[in-house]
């Protein structure tokens, strides 16, 4: 029986199947985004005309009730010309939990998540992730493990973070108790460290992160020309500012955070909390008249 990949039709040409006429249309490689959308349940916007990008807690799950409400409402309503891309600390299992929280009635689940700090990346709907982005990042990461945890095993100042976190290594930490040479030691494994809101600590793999891992979504996804805005409030936010795109920082950003802007030349800071911001960096950036009602 004949397969549909390009990696069928070399095996068959290999073993002696030739095709008089070009390859067949159905055996042609396919483009990334068709092998991407294949990997996910959820379907993708033909034609975009955003991609937002947003942290949750302090973020998307932040800001006044009612700007909340409305933001949720209208990526409903905004569902076929806004892709939506969660990029978070937390893992699956806690984004799963928000959908039923009564504390977010209204929030949809977006068309992709970017998780545990990048080291993840899932379909929106299912939330299965994605083969093609993950395996990769399981390669870097898995020898780097059991090194990692040999050495933060009952280290002061560190407590393990109560999660199913994959690919990484993620920490409540207390910088005063730290041993300061850790990070130097992590370092040497060949792995990044990343603080932020100042008590969380995840050890990730070499140059892992939501800035890196949206850079490889977005290339994969082969939206070239659709303009891309990121919102974040902490330091692990901070890769997909320096990378480059249009970004809000909401108001109620951590210092260390703010400490940064002038280093970002792309940034705007909201002077909203959350949500608010978010709609307010939208405005900013000139994507006023997509927030209208659809009519
Ligand atoms: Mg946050």
């Amino acid at each position: 029986m004949l397969g549909d990949t390009w990696g069928d039709y070399l095996r068959l040409t290999a073993s002696g199947l030739r095709f008089k006429q070009g390859i067949p249309r159905r055996l042609k490689p396919l483009a990334s985004r068709a092998r991407f959308q294949a990997q996910v349940q959820v379907a993708l916007p033909q034609d975009p005309r955003l991609v937002l990008v947003t942290d949750l807690d302090g973020t998307l799950l932040a800001g006044d009730p009612q700007e909340r409400q409305f933001l949720y409402r209208w990526l409903a309503d905004r569902r076929e010309q806004v892709l939506h891309i969660y990029a978070t600390g937390r893992e699956l299992r806690s984004i799963a939990a928000l959908f039923h929280d009564p504390e977010h009635p209204e929030l949809r689940q977006p068309h992709l998540v970017i998780s545990d700090v990048g080291c993840t990346v899932a379909c929106g709907e299912s939330l299965q992730v994605v083969p093609m982005l993950v395996e990769p990042i399981e390669a870097l990461w898995g020898p780097c493990a059991p090194r990692v945890r040999a050495l933060t095993d009952g280290q002061p100042g560190l407590s393990p973070q109560p999660l199913w976190s994959q690919r990484r290594h993620a920490f409540y930490a207390d910088p005063e108790l730290l041993d300061p040479l850790l990070l130097e030691r992590l370092a040497l494994e060949g792995v990044d460290c990343l603080f932020s809101d100042g008590r969380y600590l995840d050890v990730l793999p070499a140059g892992v992160n939501k800035g890196s891992t949206l850079q490889r979504v977005l290339a994969l996804l082969e939206l070239e020309g659709v303009p891309v805005l990121v919102a974040g409030d902490s330091l692990n936010d901070l890769a997909m500012f320096e990378a480059g795109y249009p970004g809000v920082m909401v108001g109620n950003a951590e210092a260390a955070l703010r400490a940064q802007l002038p280093q970002l030349s792309n940034t705007y800071l909201a002077r909203a909390h959350g949500c608010g911001g978010i709609l307010e960096g939208l405005a900013h950036f000139g994507f006023g008249p997509l927030l209208s009602p659809l009519v």
